[in-house]
């Protein structure tokens, strides 16, 4: 069976609120499609203005971030009722920047990966390398990594309706963006990660997005790569640009 496409943008932190439901309205016309599942990642702030703005369009509301406790002491976090309450069906966890700027490890990006099942949040799950890593040929044995701690303890109907997004951390906001040949058998490399942890079923429908400088122009060959079920797509996701990305056929 033909996986679905999921385009995602992530908004990182940029937009007001006020802002948010302007980028919507101009967006909503441009990204319309049945093909593909279209999905705006928002700052917390964004959600609930974000969720009444796309009413009525294919745009599906996703957070940045989620923390893996249910309530209580923990200032300043959101909790996974909080998300589906306002709206939410996806969250990006564990992108580069949280790992780089707010301690985010594999371990508690597992801890929010059991968390956003038990919620029905499906996960967007970000994994890549270093530049260092790449040049030192450890790219695939760092993201088998990632994965497998990610998806510890995950059954394998929940991981066949994850996301996971392979974004390599040199490529993320750099304008420089992987070859096809490199996003594509990172990602097969995943599948095969998943194939292992679970069975071969699983492995085919798990999809597996590229992430790292995804514009209009490099968007088409990456989404025609067997392994690559769509993108996770920062800067260019606030622009008209967006339309074009989603609308890649
Ligand atoms: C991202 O934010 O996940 C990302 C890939 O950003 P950009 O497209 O700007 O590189």
């Amino acid at each position: 069976m033909a996986r679905r496409k999921i385009i995602a943008g992530n908004w990182k932190m940029n937009m007001t609120p006020t802002e948010a439901v302007e980028l919507i309205n101009t967006l909503k016309p441009l990204v319309a499609t049945e093909d593909a599942d279209v999905v705006f990642c928002v700052p917390a702030i964004d959600i609930i203005p974000a969720v009444e703005a796309a009413k009525g369009s294919n745009i599906q509301i996703g957070a940045e971030n989620m923390y893996f406790e249910e309530k209580g002491a923990y200032t300043g976090e959101i909790s996974p009722a909080m998300l589906t309450d306002a709206g939410v069906k996806y969250v990006v966890l564990g992108h580069s920047e949280r790992r780089e700027y707010f301690a985010e490890t594999s371990e508690t990006v597992n801890k929010k990966m059991l968390k956003a099942f038990e919620h029905g949040i499906t996960p967007i799950m970000c994994c890549g390398e270093t530049l260092t890593q790449r040049e030192q040929g450890v790219t695939m044995d760092f993201i088998r990594q990632q994965v497998k701690v990610g998806f510890q303890g995950v059954t394998k109907e929940q991981a066949a309706v994850a996301v996971i997004a392979y974004e390599p951390i040199w490529a993320i906001g750099t304008g420089k963006t992987a070859t096809t040949e490199q996003a594509q058998e990172v990602c097969k490399g995943i599948r095969e990660c998943i194939a292992q942890i679970y069975d071969q079923a699983t492995a085919d429908a798990i999809r597996i997005q590229y992430g790292g400088s995804v514009n209009a122009a490099t968007a088409p060959e990456l989404f025609a790569q067997p392994d690559i079920d769509g993108g996770l797509v920062g800067g260019a996701a606030l622009k008209p640009d967006f339309g074009k990305i989603v609308n890649w056929k």
